[in-house]
């Protein structure tokens, strides 16, 4: 599993990132900044857990997002020995 963070007040709406993966990202009408499909906010960020098959398209999207307003992080699974 992996997690997206978004910090969305700082978006440009530059789509990008709706280039990368558009299943997970979509550009608002209301205010014109890109909106994480799925994510829920706290505290300005707003944050999505998707699955590992997402990784490719979402790391991406950080790396092309021009304000870096983009974390993609990968969540750790504790195993037990
Ligand atoms: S790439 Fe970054 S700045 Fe551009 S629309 Fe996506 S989140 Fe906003």
């Amino acid at each position: 599993m992996i997690q997206i963070t978004q910090q969305r007040a700082k978006c440009i709406g530059c789509n990008a990132c709706v280039e990368a993966a558009d299943y997970r990202w979509r550009v608002s009408r209301k205010d014109g900044k890109c909106t994480l499909v799925g994510g829920i906010e706290k505290r300005g960020f707003y944050i999505a857990k998707v699955g590992d098959d997402e990784l490719e398209d979402n790391m991406r999207a950080a790396q092309n997002c021009p304000v870096h307003i983009i974390r993609v992080e990968m969540m750790n699974s504790a195993k037990m020995k």
